[in-house]
């Protein structure tokens, strides 16, 4: 790795400083509407309602105790899967499980249950960052509180995505300084990468992920050529109408079920410089990048994490002020 050059530094001072100055309201839309899923719902219903809504994700509330109760994610049904798989004489109950009982699924298969982290829409977006960075989270429920009711509401969810996008098309005069390379920052993983094959079957992968804690997997052919990516989201279509059956099949057959707006994937090579990467964050729906060689040979995997990780913690001085938030 290449030390960090003043250039890149203040860069990233420039876009601390952003961060610190705006809000996770900022980051809204406008206008934007919000699912939010009540705590009661079978789990098989809630997956149709994320496939009809084109989402992957959704807030849940505990309508008995009018409260936020947790985020609806990707993790959820892999974990669901897994019970399944590890108590498959309970295959009729996991058809009547509700949203609540997602806790006591966590428990039965002994996975950390997730944070429920989530932060005040007012407090500066370096804060939902970080705390986002901490717990693992890749999006943060924005909770305030009511001043009627005196009780918590759901204004929204921001994601790592949103974040970065928000970034790259914002703050052009700090990115563009950003011109070491992905090489010279080390930006990514390159050592012990999870792949697997076109001809592997989704349990296996989703295995995969839940070993290396990770939300997407590299399919790659025998000389190691990138072919595709298979995302934790990609679970989503295999086990809708509850047939668990499907995850039996193999990847090539689960990728063909993307939905037709499918943005694809999105590759970049080691001498590939951030400001360009921030360019392309600008222009595409990007949520993860492929790093390849000249003849698209895997090298490594940049999550939006890491980039955000980056940004936030690299070269941090004395006197631009660590800022931790109280948990
Ligand atoms: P995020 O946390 O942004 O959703 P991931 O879960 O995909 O991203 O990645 C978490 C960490 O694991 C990152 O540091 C990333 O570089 C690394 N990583 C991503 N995909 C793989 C993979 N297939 N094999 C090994 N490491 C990976």
């Amino acid at each position: 790795m290449t030390p960090i050059d003043e250039e890149q530094l203040q860069g990233l001072k420039g876009l601390r400083n952003f961060l610190r100055v705006r809000t996770s309201y900022d980051v809204l839309p406008l206008s934007f509407r919000l699912i939010v899923l009540d705590n009661d719902l079978l789990i098989r219903k809630s997956l149709d309602i994320l496939i009809q809504n084109g989402i992957v994700s959704a807030p849940l509330w505990d309508s008995h105790q009018s409260r936020f109760a947790g985020l609806l994610t990707a993790t959820d049904y892999i974990n669901l899967i897994q019970y399944y798989c590890q108590f498959p004489e309970h295959i009729d109950d996991v058809d009547k499980f509700r949203l609540s009982s997602l806790r006591d699924i966590e428990k039965a298969i002994g996975v950390l249950p997730l944070e429920t982290v989530s932060v005040h829409p007012t407090k500066p977006l370096y804060e939902a960052c970080s705390r986002m960075l901490k717990s693992r989270a890749r999006r943060i429920p924005l909770v305030d509180i009511d001043h009627e009711t005196e009780r918590e509401t759901v204004v929204s969810v921001i994601t790592q995505y949103r974040i970065l996008k928000f970034i790259a098309v914002n703050t052009e005069q700090h990115t563009a300084l950003l011109k070491q390379t992905v090489r010279e920052i080390g930006l990514g993983t390159y050592k012990n990468l999870a792949t697997a094959k076109m001809m592997d079957s989704v349990l296996e992968v989703i295995n995969l992920m839940v070993v290396h804690n990770i939300s997407a997997v590299p399919i790659v052919d025998k000389n190691n050529v990138v072919l595709n990516v298979f995302e934790a989201v990609d679970v989503i279509p295999c086990i809708k109408g509850g047939v668990y059956e499907e995850l039996k099949s193999t990847v090539g057959d689960a990728l063909s079920r993307r939905p037709d707006d499918f943005q694809g994937i999105y590759t970049c090579q080691e001498d590939d410089r951030l400001d360009t990467i921030f360019t392309t964050l600008r222009q595409s729906r990007v949520h993860r990048l492929v790093v390849i060689d000249d003849n698209w040979h895997l090298k490594g995997m940049i999550s939006l994490s890491d980039i955000l990780k980056y940004v936030l913690f690299t070269g941090v001085s004395s006197d631009e002020g660590e800022y931790f938030p109280p948990p």
